[in-house]
């Protein structure tokens, strides 16, 4: 069950500020904190079919900016929704004879056990479209109401000639616009898109009744209902790959500020695509690989996450086996590095608030999502640390810097006994218990309870241990 973000309140503030691309105002733009939470909403699967692994680089950047966002206190609610509802989910639900539920949660079992392997932090709230039909009809019946939109033969269109703003994000001139968007002989103007979509024959029993008719909604409405259900008017930051700029984000912010009268998100996050052989990874060209492909040729998900995560998320990036060893590579100096610093440092690793050795590589981080830097950053202090170990205060300082940068990067490693990520949210709840702020320190231990791992308060500090 997802509660709306004004109901999960705790009440902190950023300490440091994230940049990151707009691509409405095409620059690199301070993401402000505003309210308590910070929302984020990601427009997620269309749960049909596996989703390759060009989806999960998109995934991964929205995974990479969610920790971040933790990380640098902004308090992030992310929200990422399902699509399980559209012509390739009721296809496939007729063609194998099943109902689009259970059509559908097959292959989102199999979604979330990627995202897992992948270790994606599970979102804060993760709606369904077909849960969310009466926010959806509501949503298309304001619209009427307001003229931005006309029915015609039991569908609703949005009349784009009505609504002023159509096409800032995307930056298409009109022709363009044209010749990208749907076919449909009663729209009243060829670049109208669909709200909701009458019933027809091969929809069989899938459909919803609404006071247009029978039928189903359009994609882009379920995320400008979901999103403003859950994180409200004029939220943080919206995501999602580069092609969904066009058309569906365009729609989502004609729908929902034609609707609303206000402004729908401050800032848009879109991911370039993954490629093979210079062409877009995708279903319809059948270039794809999945997370069990990638397994199949001997290479981990860990593996896989490094190569996804280590291009620049706004450069498109091409997937090649060698990408995949050189991760191997990376990953294996990477937990040398960390085993090393905590020989040095022996038990007593202590919390870190601020980074110093490996500030640089965090600062990247903070400065629009720069991966490649980041690494190249911290490959640098490695080698200089070759010559030069710390002494056994200053490992330990750095020992807990290298965990903080691991769970950023959302990378963990097998041998480990608890995670980064794990033994992080657990200093963190230390570091909220010692400032008397119970509600966070019980969320996350919520968190952590997730995860699947209990936390104990000893007199030292606390006890970790895996749920059985
Ligand atoms: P879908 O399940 O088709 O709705 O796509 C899920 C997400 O994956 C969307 O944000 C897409 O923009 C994104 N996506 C699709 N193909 C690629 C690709 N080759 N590289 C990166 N992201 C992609
Ligand atoms: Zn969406």
């Amino acid at each position: 069950m997802c509660l709306p973000i004004q109901s999960r309140c705790l009440g902190i503030c950023p300490k440091v500020r994230i940049r990151v691309y707009d691509t409405l105002s095409r620059c690199v733009k301070t993401l402000e904190p505003y309210g308590e939470k910070f929302g984020f909403y990601c427009c997620g699967p269309t749960v049909y079919n596996f989703a390759h692994i060009g989806n999960f680089r998109t995934f991964l950047a929205a995974d990479l900016l969610y920790r971040v966002l933790k990380l640098a206190g902004y308090n992030p609610f992310y929200v990422r929704n399902i699509t399980d509802v559209d012509d390739k989910t009721i296809a496939g639900a007729q063609q194998k004879n099943v109902s689009l539920q259970e059509f559908t949660r097959h292959w989102e079992d199999i979604f979330h056990a990627d995202c897992d392997a992948l270790n994606l932090l599970p979102p804060d709230c993760e709606p369904h479209a077909v849960e969310h039909m009466d926010e959806q009809i509501a949503l298309v019946q304001m619209l009427i109401e307001k003229k931005f939109a006309y029915v015609r033969d039991g569908s609703v269109y949005f009349d784009v000639s009505a609504w002023k703003n159509y096409g800032r994000l995307s930056r298409l001139d009109e022709r363009e616009l044209r010749k990208s968007t749907e076919i449909a002989p009663e729209k009243e103007a060829v670049e109208d898109f669909a709200l909701w979509k009458a019933h027809k024959p091969a929809d069989g029993s899938i459909f919803w009744n609404s006071p247009f008719g029978k039928g189903r909604p359009g994609w882009h409405i379920e995320c400008s209902a979901m999103a403003l259900k859950y994180l409200g008017n004029n939220f943080g930051i919206h995501g999602g790959g580069i092609d969904l700029c066009f058309p569906h984000h365009e729609n989502e912010i004609a729908q929902s500020e034609a609707a609303t009268g206000q402004p729908f998100t401050r800032h848009w996050f879109h991911v370039a695509h993954l490629c093979v052989n210079g062409e877009k990874m995708s279903k319809s060209l059948g270039n794809l690989y999945t997370r069990a492909d990638i397994e199949q040729m001997g290479y981990s998900p860990m593996e896989l996450r490094y190569a996804l995560l280590a291009g620049h998320y706004r450069q498109p990036l091409n997937f090649t086996t060698e990408s995949l060893h050189a991760s191997r590579k990376a990953l294996a100096r990477l937990e040398r590095f960390g085993r090393e610093l905590r020989n040095l440092a022996g038990t007593k690793i202590p919390m870190v608030a601020e980074f110093r050795s490996l500030a640089p590589a965090w600062d990247a981080l903070c400065d629009d999502l720069n991966v490649p830097e980041a690494l190249g950053r911290i490959f640098t202090h490695m080698h200089r640390r070759e010559s030069d170990p710390p002494p056994p205060a200053r490992a330990a300082e750095e020992f807990a810097e290298w965990q903080r940068l691991m769970f950023a990067l959302g990378i963990h490693f097998e041998a480990e006994e608890i995670p980064a990520e794990i033994e992080h949210l657990a200093r963190e709840r230390l570091m909220a218990r010692k400032g008397k702020n119970f509600a966070r320190a019980d969320f996350l231990r919520r968190q952590l309870d997730d995860f699947g791992w209990i936390i104990e308060d000893t007199a030292e500090g606390y006890h970790l241990h895996k749920k059985s």
